[in-house]
């Protein structure tokens, strides 16, 4: 049996971090959402062999249980007892390492896959809970819909899906290891975001207000290491960009246009000072 699935990239419209937790990890505040940029996966579930097999088209990933994907099946193939092998091929589209969660959305899509095509049955919330273990991100991933997510990543309300904006997508070309960011944080300096006004912002459908009060803060730790990254939202808030902001702890830079028009213009100009841009809706 053959399953398909869609894998979207995410973005942090919002991103704060209370406190650091005994074992070192950052506890969340996030408001999450999806952008139509995705990966798609193929997922062959067959009798021979019986093992997981992950391919993608990126020369740059791994195949073997470091893929997020590899980890993904690997739950659910163990946690039910599966002797069906899986192959997962994975059309990579997400840029790799850019704080856009490609790994978590292509291991939620496994997971998605996987419980349809043997009919496991498991709610979106099971599949949330059971998704942890592999990143934090991957829980947000599995429902890819407008979100307020807390705690480790594991605690996810949904919210108002947001409006039809476009988002112009400017990846860096710097590689951010998010381990070595979330070290750097340092909690005592940390000005922390309205997290409150945010939400009931959402709530009251006031999208403007919403997105002025949302940021993120880790901006300041890695653009001390990477200035480009200030330069990009700089530039995207100069060109009439509505919002822009780094996405989780980067290096991509998103902003954020109602009008289409002058969403094209951003995506043009930025074209001409940053290699890797892209121009989506949001989902
Ligand atoms: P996060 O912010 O969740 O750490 P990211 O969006 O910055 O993630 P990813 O593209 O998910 O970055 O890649 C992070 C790491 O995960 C990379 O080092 C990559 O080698 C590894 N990885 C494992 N599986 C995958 C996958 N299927 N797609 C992309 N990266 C993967």
């Amino acid at each position: 049996m053959i399953v398909t699935e869609k894998a979207p990239a995410k973005i942090n419209l919002s991103l704060d971090t209370p406190m650091r937790y005994l074992d070192g990890s950052p506890q969340w505040n996030m408001v999450m959402n999806s952008i139509d940029l995705a990966d798609y996966l193929t997922i062959d579930i067959h009798t021979r062999p019986q093992t997981i097999k992950i391919y993608t088209d990126s020369g740059f990933l791994p195949n073997d249980q470091r893929n997020l994907a590899y980890q993904a099946a690997h739950i659910l193939k163990t946690r039910f007892h599966r002797p069906e092998g899986v192959t997962v091929r994975i059309k990579k589209n997400i840029p790799v390492a850019a704080g856009l969660g490609g790994g978590s959305s292509d291991a939620a899509a496994v997971l998605r896959g996987l419980n349809c095509g043997w009919n496991l049955g498991l709610s979106l919330n099971e599949l949330a809970e059971l998704s942890l273990t592999i990143d934090s991100d991957v829980p947000y991933c599995i429902y890819s819909h407008t979100a307020h997510v807390t705690g480790h990543g594991e605690q996810i309300r949904l919210l108002l899906q947001c409006p039809h904006y476009w988002a112009i997508i400017a990846k860096p070309s710097v590689s951010v290891s998010t381990p070595t960011i979330l070290r750097q944080i340092n909690y005592e300096k940390i000005v922390h975001l309205d997290n409150e006004g945010l939400l009931e912002a959402i709530e009251q459908e006031n999208w403007q207000h919403a997105f002025a009060k949302m940021g993120n803060v880790l901006e300041p730790v890695t653009m001390k290491e990477y200035p480009k990254i200030k330069k990009l939202k700089d530039g995207m808030l100069k060109l009439g960009a509505d919002m822009a902001h780094m996405s989780g702890t980067g290096p991509t830079v998103f902003g954020l246009c109602h009008s289409e028009s002058r969403a094209k213009r951003i995506y043009n100009s930025m074209r001409g000072f940053c290699g890797e841009v892209y121009l989506v809706m949001l989902l």
